[in-house]
C-alpha cells in the first residue's frame, strides 16, 4: 500500500507476539511523531500496581497471561481515547488483541469520524522471542506463563493480521535487529519522512 498521509495525525496499531518490542517502539515513533503512546498493558499493570477495582478484578488474569474480557478493555480504551491529547492522533500498543477488539477500535474511530493510519506488524518468531526471554534469566514458572501468552497471541490475536491486511492497513516489518534498526524499518514502511531520522537519534526533525 502507499504512504501513510500524516494530515490529520498519526493513528497507529501496533501487532506483535509478546515480547516483540511493541512497547519500546510505540514509544520511539509516538515521540518522533509528537503523538502519545497509548499502552493497554501498561494501563492495567497501573491499576493493579494502585490497587483500583479494576486492578483488583485483572490482576489473576494478568499473572496468568490470558486476556482481560474485551468489554472491559473496551470501557477503558474508549476513555483513554477520549481524552484531548489523543485528538492528534496516537500509537496503540497492546489492543486490539482480538477481533471483537479491533471491531471496538473501529467503532470508537467511527464515532470520532476518524480513521486508522496503519497497522504494522512486527515480526519476531516465537523461538527468538522465547531465547530473549531466557537470556534476561525468567523463572521457570514465567516461562510457563511466556508460553501462554505465545498461546494466547496465535489464537486470539493473529486473525488481526488477516484483518488488517484485508483493509490494506497491513506493514509487516522485521523485528529483529537493533532498537535503532526496528524503528527505522517501521518509519521507513510507513514511508515517513523525517520519522526516519528522528527514530534513528531521537531527535525530533521536524520542520
Ligand atoms: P506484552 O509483554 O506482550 O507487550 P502487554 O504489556 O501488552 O504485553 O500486556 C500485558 C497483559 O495485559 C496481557 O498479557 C493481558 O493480560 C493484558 N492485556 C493488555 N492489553 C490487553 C488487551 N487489549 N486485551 C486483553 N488483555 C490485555
Amino acid at each position: 500500500m502507499g504512504d501513510v498521509d500524516r494530515g490529520g495525525g498519526l493513528r497507529l496499531v501496533l501487532l506483535g507476539p509478546p515480547n516483540s518490542g511493541k512497547g519500546t517502539q510505540a514509544q520511539r515513533i509516538a515521540a518522533a511523531m509528537d503523538v502519545p503512546a497509548v499502552s493497554t498493558g501498561d494501563m492495567l499493570r497501573r491499576a493493579v500496581a494502585e490497587g483500583s477495582a479494576l486492578g483488583r478484578r485483572v490482576k489473576e488474569t494478568l499473572d496468568a497471561g490470558e486476556l482481560v474480557d474485551d468489554a472491559t478493555m473496551a470501557e477503558l480504551v474508549r476513555d483513554r481515547l477520549s481524552r484531548p491529547d489523543t485528538a492528534g492522533g496516537y500509537v496503540l500498543d497492546g489492543y486490539p488483541r482480538t477481533l471483537a477488539q479491533a471491531e471496538t477500535l473501529a467503532a470508537i474511530l467511527d464515532e470520532g469520524g476518524e480513521s486508522l493510519d496503519a497497522a504494522v506488524l512486527m515480526d519476531v518468531d516465537e523461538d527468538e522471542l522465547v531465547a530473549r526471554a531466557l537470556a534476561r534469566g525468567r523463572t521457570d514458572d514465567r516461562e510457563e506463563v511466556l508460553r501462554e501468552r505465545f498461546r494466547v497471541y496465535r489464537e486470539r490475536t493473529e486473525p488481526l493480521i488477516g484483518y488488517y491486511e484485508r483493509l490494506d492497513l497491513l506493514h509487516e516489518v522485521d523485528g529483529v535487529g537493533s532498537i535503532g534498526e526496528v524503528t527505522r524499518r517501521i518509519f521507513a514502511a510507513l514511508g515517513v519522512e523525517g520519522g526516519v531520522a528522528a527514530g534513528a537519534d531521537g531527535k525530533d526533525s521536524r520542520p
